[in-house]
């Protein structure tokens, strides 16, 4: 049999660290989840849960949850994935999916400018899975849940005859003069993203490569030494919660928000659509990290196209009014891209050699083009 392209069993992000060889194949030894039964593994997932919001009045073990309601407003969203539709087992590690899996809800709730307190997780899995199996993946999710205060309050377990499924549910609180809508943005308010854009794209490139090259000749080990940055951004996304924190204390309350997961294109033309506005942005102005400019020209790829189109970033995108232009030059990390127009559902964007190029939610042809061909080589 094939050895597993496993990548993550080495010495990066020591906090997620692995235990296993590979997905399905514990070290030393394999416990069948038909050992503990449906209610033993809730049990044995859940034995360390410990409830951190005042707003978690009762987590796993009755047939609902019970959260408490305060003078704030409740924000619900849901996210789901699905083994070879939204990841890839053969070099996503489990408890990086768990981790993933939490994060990416948690962004949700901090586009619209809230707290995320408390998830329910919808799991399905087949017997192709030892235990501790999902042990890693509810290890990662825990350590998600620890670093951003979040509690594990409910769940569903099931089985699974088409691969492993996980749904996450978030569920998250803000004062209702709080919220930030995705429409709300007014003619030249200053469109802003924290963080810089890209590098996850990079990441899933790099590791795709990996995989193929891995595929052709199974006793190759991945070349993925050095690009720590870009794997980690499409492997161990944070939300970006130090943000609505840092725009909470500046006293800015932006105009419009949310959150990087389809790219930059995408997530403008949403914000222009909801806003019945339209949007100029700068080429030059996109954030974006030395290693994904490093990793886009060995890919042959334009960069900025990796940051309108790439996607999984999970950095916030939002408005400020001018008024509020001082105030975030003091925070940092974030840039000031463009300015929102009359020119309703129109984005455009004047690239370095000062063209005027309207974007589409794939980004523009010319260089969509680019990028198809090079997908295609991989
Ligand atoms: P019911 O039959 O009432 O749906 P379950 O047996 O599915 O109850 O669940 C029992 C308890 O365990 C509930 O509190 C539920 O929220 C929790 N639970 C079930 N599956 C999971 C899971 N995968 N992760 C966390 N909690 C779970
Ligand atoms: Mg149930």
């Amino acid at each position: 049999m094939a050895k597993k392209f496993w990548p993550y069993n080495r010495k990066y992000f020591p906090e997620l660290q692995c235990t296993m060889k590979s997905p399905v194949n514990p070290l030393p030894n394999r416990t069948e989840i038909s050992q503990l039964g449906e209610f033993g593994l809730i049990d044995y997932l859940t034995k360390n849960i410990r409830l951190q919001n005042s707003t978690s009045l009762k987590g796993v073990g009755d047939d609902a949850a019970v959260i408490a309601a305060d003078n704030r407003q409740t924000l619900v969203s849901v996210d789901v994935l699905i083994e070879g539709v939204h990841f890839d087992l053969s070099y996503t590690p489990l408890k990086h999916l768990g981790y993933k899996a939490v994060a990416v809800n948690i962004s949700d709730i901090a586009a619209m400018n809230g707290k995320a307190e408390q998830i329910v997780v919808g799991i399905g899995l087949s017997n192709r899975f030892p235990v501790e199996a999902i042990e890693e993946i509810y290890e990662g999710m825990m350590l998600a849940c620890k670093r951003y205060q979040v509690d594990l309050v409910g769940g569903d377990t099931t089985s699974s005859h088409s691969g492993l499924f996980i749904s996450v549910t978030v569920i998250g609180k803000a004062k209702q003069e709080e919220i930030c809508y995705r429409g709300g943005a007014s003619v030249g308010d200053l469109l802003c993203v924290s963080g810089d854009l890209g590098a996850a794209y990079m990441g899933l490139l790099l590791l795709e490569r990996e995989k193929a090259a891995f595929k052709a000749n199974p006793d190759m080990q991945p070349d993925l030494e050095g690009y720590d940055y870009i794997l980690e951004r499409q492997l161990k996304p944070e939300p970006r919660t130090d943000v609505v924190e840092m725009l909470k204390q500046a006293g800015i309350k932006p105009t419009s928000m949310i959150d990087i997961s389809d790219g930059l294109a995408s997530e403008i033309l949403h914000l222009c659509k909801a806003s019945s506005l339209g949007c100029r942005i700068y080429e030059d102005k996109i954030p974006m990290d030395a290693a994904t400019l490093t990793m886009a020209e060995s890919f042959r790829i334009v960069p900025t196209v990796a940051a309108l189109n790439g996607g999984e970033d999970y950095e916030l995108l939002f408005t400020i009014r001018q008024t509020d232009f001082e105030k975030v030059k003091a925070i940092s990390n974030i840039s000031i891209i463009g300015h929102f127009t009359e020119q309703s559902g129109i984005a455009e964007m004047v690239t370095t050699d000062n063209q005027l190029i309207r974007l589409t939610a794939q980004g523009w042809d010319a260089l969509k083009n680019s990028e198809e061909d090079k997908k295609a080589d991989l």
